[in-house]
Formats: structure tokens, sequence, C-alpha cells
């Protein structure tokens, strides 16, 4: 796995008299940091997804839904495991305890 390059987090524009959130994208061609700064409140420039507003028809907002199974470590599917797991640990906490 090839390891992230530390960003500069910020850029100087206008004769360095404005400081902004530099854009976190890396480019494809040259594999250096984009140039340009990021829009506000994001952390990539309109060009590297900050224009994105994610899917909007019905469809799209489903196909995502289903795509979109990991979040953080684990998947949906490992998630509703360790919860079942957990349910038959608490019946069994809760047959030791009443014994
Ligand atoms: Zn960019």
């Amino acid at each position: 796995m090839q390891q992230r390059k530390t960003f500069e987090s910020h850029i100087w524009l206008l004769a360095e008299r404005v400081r902004a959130h530099r854009c976190q994208a890396l480019s494809k061609r040259s594999k250096l940091q984009c140039g340009k700064a990021a829009l506000k409140g994001m952390s990539v420039c309109m060009f590297h997804g900050g224009k994105s507003t994610g899917p909007v028809s019905e469809d799209g907002r489903k196909r995502c839904a289903t795509a979109k199974t990991v979040h953080g470590y684990e998947t949906r599917a490992a998630r509703e495991y360790r919860a079942e797991k957990f349910k038959e640990m608490q019946e069994l906490f809760d047959r030791m305890y009443s014994a």
C-alpha cells in the first residue's frame, strides 16, 4: 500500500495577502498536490469534488445506499453479526445471574 504524502494545508493567494485552505486532492497526471484553493467548508476544490452535492435522483440515492456498506472499519453484515452475538451473550449472562 502506498503511503499518503503529507500535503500542504494552506495556500497563499493574491500576492500572499490571502491565506486559504489548499485542495487536498492528488493529481493523477503529475502525482502532485492540486494547486487550487479548496472551496469554503470543503477540503477539495471544485474540480476535485467540492461542487458535488451527492446523488440527486431517487435511483442514484438507492444505488449509493446499497453500495456503501462500509462505515468505519466494519461492514453492515459484520455489525449485525456482532449485535446478534451480544444479544446471545446478554441472554447467557441473564441466565447465569438468575441461577
Ligand atoms: Zn483540486
